[in-house]
């Protein structure tokens, strides 16, 4: 396969190659375009590759006010060694130490993770739960929207020609908050979800005052389940109201028979996830209220 290959070194030098080009693919960690490269997946095959990785300032991890920005090109080891993700986005960290093996954890970025837009993506769930938003970045500037209106379908994104991921910022977790990551896959390394699912929630007292849930591998897009979360506004955090809210989510979700597993186990684990990471991210918010 022949390609033109481009490596810009700042964010306006990639601005400017892209709106130079007509069919071309950004490269960030390679672990997904690659095998599609090699593969001959890509419809068109793109004439150009651009290099998106001499750019430090897609390696950035910051705070900001109360939000966390991060990088596009930060890739999923570094996600799981940053002391600020570890202690104000500790969810974020634990979704990216179970994606694939060492080498892709290695290479993979989570800007890549969101922009590869596999409903089975494991940072995405995650990051929807920290109230994810994006920053976009094209000729004109940058826009900035909520994660969940990136994704289109499987493998389909909003971005448009020219247009490209900077930066993700989420909201860092505060004294009364607690999140929790969870995913089953046919194996406990190197495997593709079954289905995965994040919940954040804020306690006031021992009442859920707010909460944001996210699956993976469950609808053609990672997704929220907005009408559980309204549920479970206002309801206490006993592990009976977390048992019902798994009925519930087994109900909400409409998940296909795939490669991985058949709806119908997809339905039974999503009873059990749910239930699990909202109790963990209980009992997370009542340390977090009891140390801070
Ligand atoms: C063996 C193996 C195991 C894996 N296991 C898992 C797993 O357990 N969980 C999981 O979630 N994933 C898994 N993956 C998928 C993959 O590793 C991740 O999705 C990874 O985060 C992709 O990041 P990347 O930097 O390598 O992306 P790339 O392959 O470089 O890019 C992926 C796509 O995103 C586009 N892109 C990248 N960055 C940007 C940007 N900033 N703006 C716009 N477009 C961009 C590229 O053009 C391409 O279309 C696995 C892959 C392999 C090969």
């Amino acid at each position: 396969m022949e390609f033109t290959y481009y490596n810009p070194k700042s964010m306006q030098a990639l601005v400017d190659t892209l709106q130079a080009l007509q069919n071309y693919v950004i490269l960030a960690g390679g672990t997904d375009l690659l095998v599609k490269m090699k593969e001959k997946l890509l419809r068109p095959m793109p004439q150009a590759v651009v290099d998106i990785n001499g750019i430090e300032a897609l390696r950035e991890i910051r705070e900001e006010g109360n939000s966390i920005m991060i990088g596009a090109l930060v890739s999923h080891n570094e996600l799981t060694k940053s002391a600020l993700i570890n202690k104000k986005a500790v969810v974020l960290a634990e979704a990216a130490e179970l994606v694939g093996s060492p080498q892709i954890r290695n290479r993979g970025t989570v800007g890549g993770n969101i922009c590869n837009a596999s409903p089975a993506a494991d940072t995405v769930p995650a990051l929807l739960a920290l109230g994810a938003r994006v920053k976009v970045s094209y000729q004109d500037g940058f826009l900035e929207m909520p994660l969940a209106e990136v994704f289109k379908g499987p493998g389909r994104t909003c971005l448009a020609p020219g247009q490209f991921i900077s930066c993700i910022k989420v909201n860092s977790l505060q004294a009364d908050e607690g999140a929790a990551f969870l995913k089953f896959g046919k194996r406990k390394a190197l495997a593709i979800a079954m289905i995965n699912c994040a919940v954040w929630l804020k306690l006031d007292g021992d009442v859920i005052s707010d909460v944001r849930i996210a699956f993976g591998s469950v609808a053609p897009t990672p997704i929220r389940l907005y009408e559980l979360e309204k549920w479970l506004q206002g309801k206490p955090a006993t592990s009976a109201v977390f048992a019902e809210a798994g009925l519930e989510a087994a109900q909400l979700i409409k998940p296909i028979d795939d490669i991985r597993c058949k709806a119908s186990y997809r339905t039974r684990l999503a009873r059990v996830i749910v239930y699990r990471s909202l109790v963990a991210a209980a009992e997370r918010a009542q340390m977090r209220c009891s140390c801070e």
